[in-house]
């Protein structure tokens, strides 16, 4: 089964390549039924290159707009935000909100970007968790049950996104409780977790984010996945998705959501 839809994308906006418009036709050319723009939420910490801008939030609405005119009939457009922990954002004009997990705090009030590039995520291990991954683990676990509890979206970003530069792959028992602790605390209030195909497509990943011990327990706890494949450009739009299929059947799902204009439909694998 295709998926044929995918709403975590990044546009020129924030650290995307492309415009709205370019991956709303590759996303028509793949025979999605719906696309969604999800531009990263600013935060004081981001690069500005890499974020919207405050004074841009009008003008990303007015384009997304634009883009749904242009494709009304022929593809379902949505305008999203992947809001940080550490954004303060009005989420009300967006169609829906993905929420994640890039900043950590520091001790001296200033954050860590966790997400990239790599060597932040090594400073704060060593100058933070003084090189103990466990407490890595835990300030960034209890930071994404924190952003769920408090924040009310329906879609949880790359749940575990701290493990893209392999400081995890050699962590046991101890770590998998700590993520799966977290998990739990999430499902309670996010009826959505994404499955992050970027992981698999772009960060050469052997599982997508959350990976297959995680997704085991959300199918456990009756949870709901939805496919993202966090693409930069309109090539990656459905980049991962045909493996992330396969290993959701692994982990013993028969169903996987997906986001119209309507709402949340679920589908059969
Ligand atoms: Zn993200
Ligand atoms: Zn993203």
């Amino acid at each position: 089964m295709k998926i044929l839809s995918g709403v975590h994308n990044h546009t020129t906006f924030s650290d995307g390549a492309e415009s709205a418009a370019e991956m709303a036709a590759r996303a028509l050319e793949l025979g999605f039924v719906s696309f969604g723009v999800s531009d990263h939420s600013d935060t004081p910490w981001d690069d500005p290159a890499d974020c919207l801008h405050r004074e841009n939030y009008p003008a990303y609405l007015r384009a997304v707009a634009e883009v749904k005119e242009r494709f009304a009939g022929t593809l379902e457009v949505l305008c999203g935000i992947e809001k940080d922990r550490e954004s303060e954002v009005d989420l009300s004009a967006f169609d829906y909100v993905i929420g994640s997990v890039h900043f950590l705090p520091g001790k001296s009030g200033d954050c860590y970007s966790i997400d990239y590039p790599v060597k932040k995520q090594y400073d704060f291990l060593r100058f933070e968790c003084g090189g103990d991954k466990l407490e890595f683990a835990r300030r960034y676990f209890d930071a994404v049950a924190d952003h769920a509890a408090r924040c009310p979206f329906p879609i949880l970003g790359h749940f575990d996104v701290i493990t893209k530069y392999g400081l995890f792959d050699d962590a046991g028992d101890a770590y998998r409780a700590i993520a799966l602790s977290a998990l739990d605390a999430v499902l309670e209030s996010t009826p959505y977790i994404e499955v992050n195909t970027g992981a698999l497509s772009r960060h050469g990943r052997e599982e997508p984010y959350p990976a297959g011990y995680l997704l085991r327990r959300v199918r456990e706890k009756g949870g709901r996945v939805i496919l993202g494949a966090d693409a930069h450009a309109a090539a990656d739009l459905d980049g991962g998705f045909d493996r992330a299929v396969t290993l959701l059947k692994q982990a013993g799902f028969d169903r996987v959501s997906r986001l119209r204009a309507f709402g949340f439909e679920e589908i059969g694998l």
